[in-house]
């Protein structure tokens, strides 16, 4: 019988953190790696495929919309059915927006809304959607790939009235995930101040050149963070990207 394989599903895997910890998981001998992409067709998805993957490993591009309440339980569906996939080890919620960085005097009601429908219901449509395939998993892990902008010991001095919100609600669900489900290990990776769209956009906005994390040290860290994982020793916490645990 061929071994069991490890399967990864990772949330907004076309550019940023996502793709970067995709090509570390589909590096990584017998593992499938799901891409939930909002646009598989995208130039920044199809290029996914050119990424070199190891020994027995796959690479499977599903469409996901975190704004749209079905497609992940649509994506899941058709995985079970047309690829047989029967199991996730590890889901990573990372798709995500910071698109503006109000005071919470001017946050436009549009914008915070518009964060809240990705950040937040997003990730939970996400997770009720691969909850039974995490469960099968035996030791399902479930990461958010979460902010120190949605801390509330240790707020940044940075306006962030929109994104800032959304995070804390996004720590705080898998802060209970972990609770609530004895065999899956849920916990949340600040993935550092990383030199992304979204990173340097923030950057930017507050008169930075870049921002202070390279993609490749920040994606590394999170996988060794995420590779240590025990429910014991890391569910219902928040990590570093350097495996710091950070206060919420
Ligand atoms: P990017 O802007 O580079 O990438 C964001 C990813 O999320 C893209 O793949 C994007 O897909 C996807 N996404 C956005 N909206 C949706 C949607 N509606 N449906 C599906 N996918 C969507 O950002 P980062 O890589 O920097 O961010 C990744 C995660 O890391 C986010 O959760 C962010 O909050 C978090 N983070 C980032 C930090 C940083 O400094 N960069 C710091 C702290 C946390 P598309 O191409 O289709 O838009």
């Amino acid at each position: 019988m061929a071994p069991t394989k490890t399967v990864v599903l990772i949330s907004g895997a076309n550019r940023g953190i996502g793709r970067g910890l995709l090509s570390i998981y589909l590096s990584k001998p017998d593992h499938i790696v799901i891409a939930a992409n909002r646009d598989p067709d995208h130039a920044t998805s199809r290029s996914l495929l050119d990424l070199p993957s190891g020994d027995g490993s796959r690479l499977v591009i599903v469409p996901v919309d975190a704004t749209v309440e079905t497609d992940a339980s649509r994506a899941i569906r058709k995985l079970h059915e047309a690829r047989f996939i029967d199991h996730i080890d590890i889901v990573i919620a990372n798709a995500g927006v910071a698109t503006v960085y109000p005071r919470v005097s001017e946050v436009k009601i549009s914008d915070l809304q518009a964060h809240l429908t990705t950040n937040v219901l997003g990730l939970v449509s996400l997770y009720q959607a691969t909850l039974p395939l995490l469960k099968k998993s035996g030791k399902g892990r479930w990461v958010t790939i979460g902010s120190s902008a949605g801390c509330i010991e240790n707020q940044l001095p940075l306006t962030n009235a929109a994104y800032g919100p959304s995070k804390i609600a996004a720590h705080w669900l898998t802060k209970r995930i972990n609770a609530e489900e004895d065999d899956i290990a849920a916990f949340v990776i600040h993935p550092g101040w990383a030199q992304t769209d979204m990173g340097n956009h923030g950057a930017n906005a507050f008169g930075m050149e870049k921002a202070t994390v390279t993609v490749e040290d920040s994606v590394t860290g999170v996988a060794k963070v995420i590779d240590a994982s025990t429910k014991e020793s890391h569910g219902g916490k928040m990590w570093g990207h350097e495996g710091e645990l950070m206060a919420w």
